[in-house]
């Protein structure tokens, strides 16, 4: 079945579409946490983004750098904050991947990126070394 997402591509429910190339769009969240809050997607329907391979990725990655001063200078914002929740555990709802353009405004009571998780983990020099070394041996 075709996401919510891949819908909107396909003309077939209606979205507010601010940008539209060869293999990506952006348009505004139907529930934004912010005046401008836009999406970006990639057209083709990919869940996560280590789906997304690696040229639609560089185009993605194009169409965010170009709407983010664009959603920023449109709602006279501070700043941005640009996330994506990459699977079910992160918060993912719509599992067709989308990062998320926040406008943020001095003042506005939202928290950074930071906020989003209960804690700080205590970790050794060891185990944060075992862990780069992990990292390190998969990228
Ligand atoms: P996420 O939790 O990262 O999967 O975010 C999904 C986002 O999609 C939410 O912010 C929703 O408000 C937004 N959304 C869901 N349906 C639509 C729709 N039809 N048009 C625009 N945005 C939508």
């Amino acid at each position: 079945m075709s996401s919510i997402f891949t819908k909107i591509v396909e003309g077939e429910i209606p979205a507010r579409v601010v940008y539209e190339d060869e293999t990506t769009m952006a348009f505004l969240d139907a529930n934004p946490l912010a005046p401008g809050h836009t999406l970006v997607v990639p057209k083709a329907e990919y869940e996560r983004l280590n789906d997304v391979p690696p040229d639609v990725a560089a185009d993605l990655y194009a169409t965010l750098h170009e709407l983010v001063p664009a959603v920023e200078e449109a709602v006279d914002a501070d700043a941005t904050t640009v996330a994506f929740n990459n699977g079910e555990a992160a918060g993912q709802e719509v599992p067709h991947v989308h990062g998320h353009i926040v406008p943020r405004f001095e003042g506005d009571g939202g928290g950074p990126i930071h906020a989003i998780a209960p804690g700080s983990p205590d970790l050794s020099d060891d185990e944060l070394d075992g862990i780069a070394d992990e990292i390190e041996s998969r990228a």
